[in-house]
């Protein structure tokens, strides 16, 4: 195993609303930008593979509340994530970076299927590859797809780049004043004071398995790329 803080294969989560820049759809310029941190830690020789949110287009829980069926709503939400795939496979593509989608739900004429030890095949040549869709199941997030690609793809660790927060606090930053930053905590401790700054499926996975999982911020030009050189950003969870 490498040394701790310095994962030689990652699975980043980026979620939707990264991808948005805030707004419904796609912000190029945001993309490129992460695209070019994603290259940076390639070209240092990383394993980079990235479950890809949706958020930015649908949510499952937030069309049935409005009335739709939820499998079918989560199934939008599932087909919006392999816009955002798309989206990042040509922005690495322009800096050089060869990549490969992966989708959990079959569409040919775009991406390949999931298959993970082809996936593994990609990384160890330096590609990187993108899941999409993500694990092809209604009432399921990407967040819990992060956890469980990294475990069957084997990862060091697992990378939440997180939207309006930059780490997890000892309770909600944005409503209470008193909430403390924590540099590291346990999935045992977050499950019992309830911090979701991640799904309880995701740190479950993550905790019974062993598996770390870096909580960072998405904001500034840099955050990716000292995220994976194992700088101090961020939260770090254990098992
Ligand atoms: N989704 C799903 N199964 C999955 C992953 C995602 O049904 O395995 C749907 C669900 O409706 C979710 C949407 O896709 O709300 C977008 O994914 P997510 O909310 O995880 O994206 P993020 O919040 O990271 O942008």
């Amino acid at each position: 195993a490498p040394p701790p803080g310095r994962a030689r294969r990652v699975v980043l989560k980026l979620s939707g609303e990264v991808f948005g820049g805030g707004a419904i759809g796609v912000d190029p310029d945001v993309v490129q930008a992460i695209a070019r941190q994603i290259a940076t830690v390639v070209r240092r020789g990383v394993q980079v593979s990235v479950v890809v949110g949706g958020g930015n287009f649908f949510r499952g829980a937030e069309l049935q509340k409005r009335g739709m069926d939820r499998a079918r709503a989560d199934y939008m939400g599932m087909l919006g994530t392999v816009m955002n795939c798309l989206a990042l496979q040509d922005f690495l593509e322009k800096e050089g970076i060869e990549t490969r989608v992966q989708t959990a739900i079959t569409m040919a004429q775009v991406a390949e299927p999931y298959i993970p030890l082809r996936a593994i095949r990609h990384l160890e040549k330096g590609r990187v590859v993108i899941f999409g869709a993500g694990a092809g199941m209604p009432y399921f997030s990407t967040d819990t797809v992060a956890a469980q690609r990294a475990l069957e793809i084997r990862a060091d660790v697992v990378l939440m780049s997180k939207n309006g927060v930059d780490a997890v606090y000892t309770a909600d930053p944005r409503v209470d004043p008193t909430a403390r930053k924590l540099d590291s905590i346990t999935f045992s401790e977050a499950l019992r004071r309830n911090l979701r700054v991640a799904d309880a499926a995701a740190f479950s996975l993550c905790m019974e398995n062993g598996l770390p999982m870096l909580v960072f911020g998405a904001q500034g030009d840099d955050t990716i790329v000292r995220a994976v050189g194992g700088e101090k950003i961020g939260t770090l969870i254990t098992a």
